[in-house]
Protein backbone atom coordinates (compact mmCIF):
# COMPACT_ATOMS: atom_id res chain seq x y z
CA UNK A 1 0.00 0.00 0.00
CA UNK A 2 1.17 3.27 -1.14
CA UNK A 3 0.90 6.28 1.14
CA UNK A 4 0.61 9.66 0.59
CA UNK A 5 3.73 11.68 1.08
CA UNK A 6 1.55 14.83 2.15
CA UNK A 7 -0.69 13.74 4.57
CA UNK A 8 0.26 10.10 5.61
CA UNK A 9 -2.94 8.52 4.25
CA UNK A 10 -2.69 5.23 2.71
CA UNK A 11 -3.66 5.47 -1.02
CA UNK A 12 -6.13 2.75 -2.73
CA UNK A 13 -3.92 1.24 -5.98
CA UNK A 14 -5.50 3.03 -9.01
CA UNK A 15 -6.12 6.51 -7.48
CA UNK A 16 -4.03 9.34 -6.63
CA UNK A 17 -1.34 11.44 -7.84
CA UNK A 18 2.33 10.49 -8.71
CA UNK A 19 3.85 14.16 -8.86
CA UNK A 20 7.79 14.38 -9.99
CA UNK A 21 10.06 16.99 -8.97
CA UNK A 22 12.73 18.74 -10.83
CA UNK A 23 15.06 16.70 -9.16
CA UNK A 24 13.08 13.47 -9.89
CA UNK A 25 12.18 12.75 -6.64
CA UNK A 26 8.43 10.75 -6.18
CA UNK A 27 5.58 11.95 -4.53
CA UNK A 28 2.93 9.79 -4.09
CA UNK A 29 -0.57 12.29 -3.86
CA UNK A 30 -4.27 10.83 -2.28
CA UNK A 31 -5.75 14.15 -3.25
CA UNK A 32 -5.92 17.84 -5.29
CA UNK A 33 -5.80 18.69 -1.96
CA UNK A 34 -2.38 17.96 -1.08
CA UNK A 35 -1.05 18.12 -4.28
CA UNK A 36 -1.87 21.60 -4.19
CA UNK A 37 -0.42 21.93 -0.95
CA UNK A 38 2.84 20.49 -1.68
CA UNK A 39 3.09 22.23 -4.79
CA UNK A 40 2.80 25.69 -2.93
CA UNK A 41 4.97 24.60 0.09
CA UNK A 42 7.56 22.92 -2.23
CA UNK A 43 8.43 20.57 0.69
CA UNK A 44 6.69 17.62 2.21
CA UNK A 45 5.67 17.76 5.59
CA UNK A 46 5.23 14.51 7.73
CA UNK A 47 1.86 15.06 8.75
CA UNK A 48 -0.11 17.90 9.39
CA UNK A 49 -3.11 17.46 12.23
CA UNK A 50 -5.73 19.83 9.73
CA UNK A 51 -5.50 17.95 6.43
CA UNK A 52 -5.95 15.01 8.46
CA UNK A 53 -8.97 16.12 10.60
CA UNK A 54 -10.47 17.34 7.74
CA UNK A 55 -10.32 14.69 5.23
CA UNK A 56 -11.85 12.71 7.53
CA UNK A 57 -15.09 15.13 7.77
CA UNK A 58 -15.87 14.63 3.66
ZN1 LIG B 1 -2.75 13.22 0.94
Amino acid sequence: MVKCSYCNREIKPGTGKLYVTKEAKKYNLCSNKCEKNMLKLGRVPRRLKWITKKQKDE
